[in-house]
């Protein structure tokens, strides 16, 4: 049986579809590819299972979608199982139409987080043969091939309608599967070259792993605004053994310098502990540098001590706003105060600080936002941040935040198409005018003499010059999207 884990083309005027691996969709005008590592895991659980299993991501092979149907008429696969979020779903509907009239035979799933927060939405606009509900799409996709090819019972979290158009499913996923019985990622299968490239990456090549699912705030529970959370009701990880045999793997076989392991938030305690010291006593600190998605006041100085030794670098950090009531409603868990707190010891022991912020809430003024831009901008003076990415607050559907926004009448629009950052989606207080003078002002930072001769004086390798010199073509492509009036404002300079 010929499975094809795809991601079809999205040819759009707003940018490059970061559609895999992602919490919250954009379009990026600087194409960046991200690993889709759970999709990974499924081919290589496929493939080990005796599927005959391609790798067709369309998007970051930059394929058109005439290359990639006549590649699909060439391969004649039994099932595609394709990944979507809300910004592609009414595309990809469009696009399973036409597949299925041209493929008839080809079984087509789809799977993510929209379609798990809404199931029987994909099945009523679209011929879709089933839909996957919970995010462990590698251990279901071996369910659904092994039902396709074998007979076999369905695990629980499957969409289907029957002939007479009547919809059936398999119950709640459970997310009961043991993280630690898959195989480590078949880089060959999953073309790993396609993606060694980031603006996150300092040293190159780059790659993805993904330790945990999917993040241990609030057991699973997580932030009101986290599409993810719909997906990984609760929190599983490998053990750190695991994660060094990958790493050294990467490192050995691949040439990868860098790793960005995209867990929701990294695993902290003993196995953090654990994993430090493993990456020194293996020799691999700083023969390959690691970065983390991490909350601020989950660790200790002694734990980002550790993390220094081990080679750690890029951190990243979700600041959201500085507002305590914003951070309070977004179930955030964090204090202006633990942000500074944190990004001075991560910064104190060599890592770089990235920090994530949002505009638009609803319940937020002009001078509320206004605050998270002067704190944002302090943590920079202070050189206890590195870059940045702005952006503007999306109420993915079937999120805490989006069932809020529909009890609140706060919703703009329901046209799923429209989530991708590109404008608000909630009823905000700020003008379109404000959110682009704030960003820009935030921006600024990177153009103060502190930040620029900061940068220069850290210039001591060829890696250096050529990440710093990746930064300005960044600021210039930025600074191109204000001219050109575009309302979304995501920039990272790095
Ligand atoms: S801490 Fe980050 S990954 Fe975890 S729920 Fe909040 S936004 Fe999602």
């Amino acid at each position: 049986m010929r499975v094809s884990i795809s991601y079809p083309p999205i040819e759009s005027a707003k940018g490059v579809p970061l559609l895999a691996q992602n919490r919250q969709f954009q379009y990026f005008n600087e194409p960046t590819y991200i690993y889709p590592v759970i999709p990974a895991y499924a081919a290589t659980l496929l493939d080990k299972s005796g599927y005959d299993v391609t790798w067709d991501d369309a998007i970051a092979e930059r394929l058109t979608l005439e290359e990639y149907l006549k590649r699909q008429d060439f391969q004649s696969p039994d099932l595609i199982a394709i990944e979507t979020k809300a910004p592609t779903v009414k595309t990809f509907w469009r696009y399973i139409k036409q597949f299925k009239e041209r493929w008839p035979h080809t079984a087509i799933a789809l799977m993510g987080d929209h379609v798990t927060a809404f199931p029987e939405e994909s099945l009523e606009n679209s011929p879709v043969d089933y839909v996957i509900a919970g995010g462990d799409y590698d251990f279901q996709l071996l369910s659904l091939a092994n039902h396709i090819s074998k007979g076999t019972p369905l695990d629980p979290g499957f969409w289907w309608k029957e002939k007479d158009g009547t919809m059936r499913n398999t119950g709640v996923y459970q997310q009961n599967n043991d993280v630690n019985t898959l195989p480590l990622i078949d880089r060959d299968l999953t073309k790993w070259w396609l993606y060694v490239k980031n603006g996150n990456f300092k040293y190159e090549p780059g790659t993805y792993t993904m330790v945990g699912r999917d993040c241990w705030w609030r057991n699973g529970g997580g932030c009101t605004f986290c599409s993810w959370t719909m997906t990984y009701k609760k929190y599983q990880v490998r053990t750190p053994e695991s994660l060094l045999e990958e790493v050294e793997m990467l490192h050995k076989r691949y040439g990868i310098r860098e790793i960005f392991d995209d867990t929701g938030t990294f695993p902290a305690g003993a196995w953090l502990t654990e994993f430090c010291k493993g990456m020194v006593e293996r020799d691999l600190a700083f023969k390959i540098r690691i970065g983390c998605n991490m909350r601020f006041g989950a660790l200790k100085e002694d734990d980002y001590r550790l993390m220094g030794k081990a080679g750690f670098r890029f951190i990243l950090y979700g600041l959201e706003s500085a507002n305590q009531k914003t951070l309070d409603r977004l179930q955030k868990g964090t204090t202006n105060q633990q942000a500074w707190e944190t990004c001075q010891w991560a910064t104190k022991f060599g890592m770089d600080p990235h920090l994530t912020i949002m505009m638009g809430y609803p319940w937020e003024t002009y001078e509320d936002a206004r605050n998270t831009v002067e704190f944002a901008k302090k943590l920079f003076s202070a050189g206890y941040a590195e870059t940045l990415q702005a952006t503007i607050v999306i109420p993915y559907p079937g999120t805490m935040l989006w069932h809020q926004c529909k009890e609140n009448g706060w919703l703009l629009t329901e046209d799923y198409d429209r989530y991708d950052m590109r404008e608000a989606v909630m009823k905000s207080s700020l003008t379109r005018e404000q959110v682009k003078e704030l960003t820009q002002d935030l921006y600024r930072v990177f153009l103060t003499p502190k930040y620029m001769a900061r940068k220069v004086i850290s210039i001591r390798s060829a890696d250096d010059l050529a990440f710093a010199r990746r930064g300005v073509r960044y600021i210039y492509g930025h600074l191109k999207d204000f001219a050109k009036g575009s309302e979304m404002r995501t920039f990272s300079p790095q």
